[in-house]
């Protein structure tokens, strides 16, 4: 029998080239089927951006010719995924086979509307393997965990949800990083960790690796539960790894990307032990009630720096209705212990369960108040396929298209600003507001804790020299090239956002702490916000009359007292999201941005601030006769 050629795509999940993901599961598919005698390649297209990465791959599809394209991704990569195979299809006559998180939950969907040849709704490596030899012999039967799809009539024809999958994760060959091109995620990274407005300049370059797959918890929002057994690599199979890793790209930081480094304190420990020899650090994440002060310390000297805990709430309420299994009391206690073991920490805080009130809230922010020196933010509940949460969902008839519904899943903003799914007794207005204070009050709850500066100058206009102090330690620190915002992409070029306005959390490198730096503490950025303060003085000096937009809200109390561009008085405020309509900004009241209310203040001057609908406002200002001049825009400083 002769075997398929194998191309393995990762999908994009943003249209830019992006750090966010490397698809571990797909490099140990390589490896397995290379061993089972496959020749296989690969493309991680996350590397590249979408347009690049298709190039990439239509070149590739010229060189070479491949019988199978496997393509794997999560939920949230639907739409890309469905445009990639579009494209694939005119590129190459391969069998398309897709697998992922995506097709395991609404699987019927998925088939239908992304429409591959075959599906694994599994853990990939035993039914593709299977499924290799199907395609490579009809004869063979398709097995168990996969989906065929029949394009010609549109249809399912054949469908097996038994799924099965490797028992023990060490008869994996170690992935083949390499074939998933780690190389080029390596040289992308622009040296520091940086998320949830968060800079680790001092960590470098990481390679994320996967210790152990799954979960035995059923928390009501996470998918993972689902998921199938929780099973963990040995600690020789996992620090050989590392230590190969390390060797090979000379890459001293890795994120343990398991859902659960570890459900044993045993093994971490002996993992500790083991990986203390490598000189390395790590980021890792770990549930509150899976820990005690003698195994973070073990931790720490092996160079842990960060733990993630999923907190969720401060609310025992909450978190009880989470199926969470663990206790607010718990959760403060793990705080207090991995502070004390200086290890930093990455607290996640989830808005809009079920059992979410006003009393939940009043409970999750007092919870925070008193934990400061961490990081955290606050997501909004979303009701992922394959969830309780979703299934609550569904029988509130808050999900009136399920089609429509996957296909937005990545579309976060919709659902978070505009409709979104409310789970609560909240109206949807006093949900999304209620969001909206919490990401408030969180930013100045990073406010409340400032790094301490000992010398600032700017360097050019995209970067300042910053020699800081830890509030908390006193430890001094110094970045000699720092740029803010951090995006190189976006860098000055998308001033539609706030992105930038808000500071940065720093971690410090001694006791792991976090400090905020405000943005008027770097001098490039201070001097931008003086610049759009002298046009704006000058715009207002000739321009009696002003209507603004939008009526900022998460932000404006972090811009208000950074800069003086709110101190005008205003005739009138529009805004183009609905829950904002009615409400009172800078003491007029919000109008709906339409042809209508354009037309209303025709004779008036119009500022936007930054604003991610800024194109949108300004076009339909010219459109209704705004005359250039008569309009101040902050991205056109
Ligand atoms: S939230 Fe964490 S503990 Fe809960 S099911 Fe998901 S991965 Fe497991």
């Amino acid at each position: 029998m002769k075997l398929p050629k194998i191309l393995l795509i990762a999908p994009t999940y943003i249209n830019s080239a992006n750090t966010m993901y490397f698809p571990i599961g797909m490099a140990y598919l390589c490896s397995y089927l290379e061993k089972k005698g496959f020749e296989i390649d690969g493309i991680n297209m996350n590397n590249y951006g979408l347009e690049k990465g298709l190039e990439k791959v239509s070149t590739l599809l010229k060189s070479k010719k491949y019988d199978v394209i496997g393509i794997g991704g999560l939920t949230i990569a639907f739409e890309q995924i469905e445009y990639l195979i579009k494209k694939l299809r005119c590129l190459s006559d391969a069998k398309i086979v897709l697998g992922g998180g995506i097709t395991a939950c609404e699987s019927e969907i998925v088939i239908k509307e992304i429409k591959p040849d075959y599906m694994i709704i599994s853990e990939g490596e035993l039914i593709f393997e299977e499924l290799l030899y199907h395609i490579a012999d009809i004869k063979k039967p398709l097995p168990k965990g996969s989906w065929s799809f029949n394009l010609n009539r549109s249809e399912i024809e054949y469908q097996n949800n038994e799924s099965y999958s490797i028992n023990e994760l060490d008869e994996l060959p170690f992935p083949d990083y390499e074939k998933m091109e780690i190389d080029k995620f390596i040289d992308i990274q622009s040296g520091e960790i940086w998320s949830h407005h968060k800079v680790d300049p001092f960590v470098g370059k990481y390679i994320p690796i996967s210790a152990s797959r799954s979960c035995p918890f059923k928390c009501t929002f996470c998918y993972h539960s689902g998921m199938g057994k929780y099973r963990k690599h040995s600690v020789d199979y996992a620090t050989e790894f590392i230590k190969r890793l390390k060797e090979k790209y000379k890459i001293t930081h890795f994120l343990i990307y398991d859902e659960l480094f570890s459900l044993n304190k045993k093994r971490v420990i002996e993992f500790c032990e083991k990986i203390k020899k490598l000189n390395i650090s790590f980021m890792c994440q770990l549930r509150v009630d899976q820990i005690d002060l003698e195994m973070l310390k073990t931790m720490k000297d092996a160079g842990c720096i960060e733990i993630s805990y999923g907190i969720e709430s401060g609310s025992n309420k909450v978190i009880e209705s989470m199926q969470k299994k663990i206790t607010a009391e718990q959760i403060e206690n793990a705080i207090k212990l991995t502070r004390e073991a200086k290890i930093g920490i990455q607290g996640n805080f989830l808005y809009g369960d079920p059992a979410e009130t006003e009393e939940t809230i009043k409970d999750s922010l007092k919870f925070q108040e008193k934990n400061k020196l961490y990081f955290s933010d606050w997501s909004m509940v979303l009701p992922y396929p394959g969830t309780v949460l979703h299934n609550i969902a569904l029988s509130k008839n808050l999900i009136n298209d399920r089609v429509q519904f996957i296909k937005d899943i990545a579309n976060t903003s919709k659902y978070l600003w505009n409709s979104p799914i409310n789970l609560t007794n909240f109206s949807d207005k006093e949900y999304i507001e209620r969001y909206s204070m919490l990401k408030e009050i969180n930013d100045k709850n990073h406010r409340k804790v400032l790094t301490k500066i000992i010398e600032a100058k700017d360097i050019d206009s995209k970067h300042s020299y910053l020699k800081v102090s830890c509030p908390t330690c006193n430890y001094e620190s110094e970045y000699e090239n720092f740029p803010f915002p951090f995006n190189k992409e976006n860098l000055f070029k998308n001033k539609e956002s706030f992105y930038g306005f808000l500071g940065i959390n720093l971690v410090c490198p001694n006791c792991r702490s976090k400090h905020h730096l405000l943005p008027k503490q770097i001098p490039h950025i201070s001097k931008e916000f003086k610049l759009f303060e002298s046009k704006l003085k000058n715009f207002i000096k000739k321009n009696k009359n002003i209507v603004v937009m939008p009526a900022i809200d998460r932000y404006f109390s972090a811009i208000k007292d950074d800069t003086n561009l709110f101190n005008i008085s205003v005739n009138g405020v529009l805004d183009s999201r609905e829950y904002r309509i009615g409400d009172k900004f800078l003491n007029s009241k919000v109008e709906k941005l339409s042809k209508e209310t354009i037309l209303k203040y025709s004779n008036k001057s119009f500022i936007i601030y930054p604003w991610v609908e800024y194109e949108k406002a300004y076009n339909l200002l010219i459109s209704n006769g705004i005359q250039k001049e008569k309009i101040l825009m902050w991205n056109k400083i």
